[in-house]
């Protein structure tokens, strides 16, 4: 984006004060974490008290069971979990555990997704990696890139010939079964169902990286939403409220071959630790007593028409499309609809700059990216939607001009 960055001092609900004392409404939330908004007080109590009881002890814990049991109750496929320190992690053991499981050494993914850092997911990735122009990574081996098949986004054809292409090789299909590091791109109707079929009929596993879908889109993910069952799955952001925390699970006898009981070897001297178990009960404990998908689904419409009003009222039509699945979105700089990353690649990135920094000195922060999501929280206030909508459309005619 340019520009000087602001460093945080402190957040709290739906806002964000900088070190220089600028308060700004925020759309960044960590990037998908913070549903309830910053430091909610249910989950900074559990915290405060686990850490009073000793921050970590390379033996398990109650909390690991209790936090375990809810993930299982709530995702539809997951009947046995793993939890590591951060989604990267998390990806990276899956496709260790469905190349392991399947003895195929080949995974596809799609292009745009973003499956955190490790070295087998940067090829054609999406969030900063698209952000910075990045097509691989140095320092990934081409051996290993070689190894990471990438299809377009929402484009069940194309993954039928790349399953094509390598008979017998595949090991699992990764994606975001709701894209949200291109910008929001929401799959196509019958996509997923695809995907399910075709991974199935060529002896791969499905994997649903859910790092941001899950418990936001509904308490079990995208994949309580449409009904597709997918053999892994990954986790984080929300399940770890703030604190460093992913996970991946899915069927019994997949997730017995993870060492101790299998050989599949994942290991993690703070993984599972009591802080970080202590904010995920108290999110997956509020998510159960309170569902705020409604409250999210009815924030992010009036988001939407807030939008929509603005950038009719800045004549922005045709060169800013607002695309939204429930409480996450995107204002791409390019006429619509996107449906993969070749479409959002089109935006104009120049002028997204020029409205993420017309919007920070209107008191707003947004993803500093073309390629991020927006996030909503339950902590974001009809105010703030309202004065929201004043600052598009000011930032808007700034942008366009
Ligand atoms: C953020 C993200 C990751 C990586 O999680 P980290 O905790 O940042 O390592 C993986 N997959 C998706 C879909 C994500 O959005």
């Amino acid at each position: 984006m340019g520009g000087e960055p602001f460093f945080v001092a402190r957040g709290r609900g739906s806002r964000l004060t900088d070190a220089d004392g600028v308060t700004r409404i925020d759309y960044v939330m960590s990037y998908g974490p913070l549903l309830f908004g910053h430091a909610p007080p249910f989950v900074v109590r559990e915290v405060a008290k686990a850490a009073r009881g000793g921050t970590s002890f390379g033996a398990p814990t109650e909390r690991e069971v209790r936090l375990a049991e809810r993930v299982v109750r709530l995702v539809p496929s997951v009947e046995m979990v793993r939890f590591v320190n951060s989604g990267t992690e998390a990806a990276m053991s899956a496709i260790r555990l469905a190349r392991a499981a399947t003895g195929r050494p080949r995974i596809i993914k799609t292009e745009g997704g973003y499956h955190g850092h490790a070295d087998s997911f940067l090829v054609s990735a999406g969030s900063g990696v698209a952000t910075l122009a990045i097509a691989g990574s140095p320092g990934v081996p081409d051996a290993l890139a070689a190894l990471t098949t990438v299809v377009p986004y929402n484009d069940a054809a194309a993954l039928e010939d790349a399953f094509r292409r390598f008979p017998g090789e595949v090991a699992a299909f990764v994606l975001e079964p709701v894209a949200a590091n291109m910008g929001v791109v929401p799959p196509r109707d019958g996509y997923l169902e695809a995907a399910r079929e075709l991974s199935t009929r060529h002896g791969a596993l499905l994997v649903f990286d859910e790092v941001i879908s899950g418990f936001r889109l509904s308490a079990g993910g995208a994949q309580e939403i449409s009904g597709v069952q997918p053999d892994l799955t990954i986790l984080g952001k929300i399940l770890g409220g703030g604190l460093p925390v992913g996970a991946y699970g899915g069927r019994r006898d997949l997730m017995e071959n993870v060492a101790p009981s299998g050989s599949v070897y994942q290991a993690g001297t703070l993984s599972g630790n009591p802080l970080a178990m202590a904010a995920g009960i108290a999110m997956l404990r509020e998510i159960a007593r309170r569902p705020p998908y409604a409250e999210l689904e009815r924030k992010g419409a009036d988001l939407e028409s807030s939008v929509q009003r603005a950038i009719r009222a800045a004549g922005a039509e045709g060169r800013a499309t607002w695309q939204r699945v429930g409480s996450l979105s995107t204002l791409f700089f390019t006429a619509g609809p996107v449906s993969d990353f070749a479409a959002a690649g089109r935006s104009d990135t120049a002028r997204y700059a020029r409205f993420f920094h017309a919007m920070r000195e209107r008191r707003v922060f947004l993803p500093p990216a073309q390629f991020e999501a927006w996030f909503l929280s339950t902590a974001h206030t009809p105010t703030d939607l309202s004065r929201t909508e004043r600052a598009v459309e000011e930032s808007l005619r700034i942008a366009l001009s």
